[in-house]
């Protein structure tokens, strides 16, 4: 009988078993809609990236036979609602069965599960056929285990799936080389710059604006950059493994403000879309390292393997062991409001101005611009996980809630009080100018901790640290911190304390 199949946005998988053959039984649904535009607020780049994508799958796949219905944005029959989009379809085509991909975001789960109790005809949810793991395959590793240590995942996934290892010991004799990880990036080596795509979605943007669709970031309509089929995936990916992979764990911590993107990959959009699955990346990666041994250390390639195999895994896994509680935690209980500068990029505080900057400007920042500028600040001014949430979730072009929150709630928040992450990750400026040429051209002092032109993350750290100490305090690893702390004077202490408020309150005035 007739069969209708609903393809998400994010599960742009060409190689899934639902295309090996053409079914003339079979019809396809995707929908461009409101529904998921509106359940916050986007960067306009990452609305015109899903819309492009999916307009691009349907494209190469209805060439190959497969039959679609595909509803746009703009169109009038279009319900902008998955439920009813999905009753009016099966209806339409007379559908004996309805099927669907299992959905990586809990919303979409919930809701796609009662769509599928309230129909009268068969269902059935299939796996996406993507990642390393399945949704519950975390759980089950660390069921019993008070703490759930990425690195103890990580190793597991190299063993079990053979990823540089050899009869159970790592390749090269270590799991991790993060210690060499840490270099700062001072105008050597080159960055090879690729042309990118410049995709002229002039078009397609009308028809967002029309839709009436609320959106917020800039766009370059002409020189559109992100990679949306399958050939401008793989082609981002043959360029990082050919000229960025050389020198990616060397650079990964790096900052710089004349280059957004260092040896970043740049695949997540690629990855979380689904149009390029994790295992390519990783096999193509071990390719182009085993062919060029000699030229690349093993380093730079562990590196980026722990991101993808262990990482991007272990936060999905993360996810679906402990949502939905996970999405209401603040166990900092900060409360305070996101500064307007967030929209702006509108402050003196240079490393923030460009992390912001080029958020908005690019719809991407990279891990440690996320983690230890924009985060770190998010944290130390106390600022509620809720409104965090929502900007990650909103601003870059890869923000699905499966790895936008275990990223900012966990790891950069800690308002999950320590499932991800064993301490939370706040520095004062010392961090930031380690890494980044950020402190130089800085309107504000990174060596000054009093005064107007003292950093502001200079006081911020030590205010946060005091005000938290209660939640602290049987934390092993903060031990340090807070010893240092009590040495304070009472006189700095009420400086610091003094300082922050000011901040706290009127942040865009800094
Ligand atoms: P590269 O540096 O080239 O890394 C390669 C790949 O590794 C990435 O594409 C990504 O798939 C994976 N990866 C690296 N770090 C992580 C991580 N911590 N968690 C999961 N996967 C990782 N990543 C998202 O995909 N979506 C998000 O919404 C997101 N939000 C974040 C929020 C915060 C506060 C932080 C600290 C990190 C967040 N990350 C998120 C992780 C990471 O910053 C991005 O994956 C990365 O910057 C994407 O750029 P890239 O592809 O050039 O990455
Ligand atoms: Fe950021 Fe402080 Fe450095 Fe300025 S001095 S760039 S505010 S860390």
């Amino acid at each position: 009988g007739a069969t209708l199949r609903l393809i998400l946005g994010d599960q742009l998988n060409q190689k899934h078993h639902w295309f090996d053959s053409v079914d003339d039984n079979v019809t396809y649904l995707i929908a461009e809609m409101r529904q998921e535009t509106d359940y916050v607020k986007h960067h306009i780049q990452k609305v015109v990236a899903f819309f492009l994508a999916m307009r691009t799958f349907k494209e190469e796949l209805s060439e190959k036979g497969h039959r679609f219905i595909y509803l746009k944005i703009g169109d009038p029959n279009n319900p902008q609602d998955l439920a009813k989009i999905i009753k009016a379809y099966c209806d339409a085509t007379s559908a004996e069965r309805f099927e669907y991909q299992l959905p990586d975001e809990y919303r979409l789960d919930v809701q796609l599960k009662r769509i599928a109790k309230s129909l009268k005809i068969d269902t059935h949810a299939v796996d996406t056929e993507h990642f390393y793991t399945s949704r519950y395959e975390l759980k089950d590793f660390f069921s019993g285990k008070k703490q759930l240590l990425m690195e103890s995942f990580y190793r597991m996934m190299r063993k079990k799936h053979g990823i540089m290892v050899e009869n159970g010991q790592p390749d090269g004799g270590k799991w991790n080389y993060d210690q060499s990880n840490r270099k700062k990036w001072k105008g050597t080596p080159e960055i090879p710059h690729e042309r990118g795509f410049r995709k002229d979605v002039t078009d397609l943007l009308k028809e967002i604006e029309q839709a009436g669709v609320k959106t917020f970031g800039e766009i370059d309509p002409e020189k559109f950059n992100w990679p949306v089929s399958r050939a401008d995936c793989l082609s981002v990916l043959n360029y990082f493994c050919k000229e960025l992979l050389v020198h990616f764990g060397d650079y990964q911590d790096a900052m710089h403000t004349e280059e957004k993107y260092l040896f970043h990959s740049r695949l997540s959009f690629a990855m979380n879309a689904k149009i390029i699955s994790p295992k390519e990346v990783i096999d193509k990666v071990l390719e182009q390292y085993h062919e060029n041994k000699e030229n690349i250390d093993i380093s730079q390639v562990e590196g980026f393997v722990r991101q993808i195999v262990g990482w991007r895994e272990y936060m999905r896994g993360i996810y679906w062991k402990e949502m939905p509680d996970y999405a209401k935690l603040n166990k900092l209980e900060n409360q305070n409001p996101l500064p307007e500068f967030f929209w702006t990029g509108n402050t003196k505080m240079n490393c923030l101005k460009h992390a912001i900057g080029q958020s908005l400007t690019d719809a991407y920042a990279h891990h440690i611009q996320r983690l230890m500028v924009i985060g770190n600040f998010a944290l130390l001014a106390q600022l509620h996980p809720d409104e965090v949430d929502q900007w990650y979730l909103g601003v870059y072009i890869d923000a699905i809630e499966w790895v936008e929150i275990t990223n900012t709630r966990g790891m950069s928040q800690f308002a999950d009080g320590g499932i991800v992450a064993t301490k939370p990750y706040v520095s004062s400026s010392n961090y930031i100018n380690k890494m980044s040429d950020y402190c130089g051209s800085c309107h504000y002092k990174h060596t000054q901790k009093q005064g107007d032109n003292a950093c502001p993350f200079n006081f911020l750290y030590w205010n946060f640290l005091d005000a938290k100490k209660e939640h602290f305090k049987d934390n092993q690893r903060m031990t340090m911190m807070l010893s240092l702390l009590e040495k304070k004077s009472a006189s700095e202490m009420e400086y610091i304390r003094e300082k922050s408020a000011e901040i706290i309150k009127n942040p865009d005035t800094f």
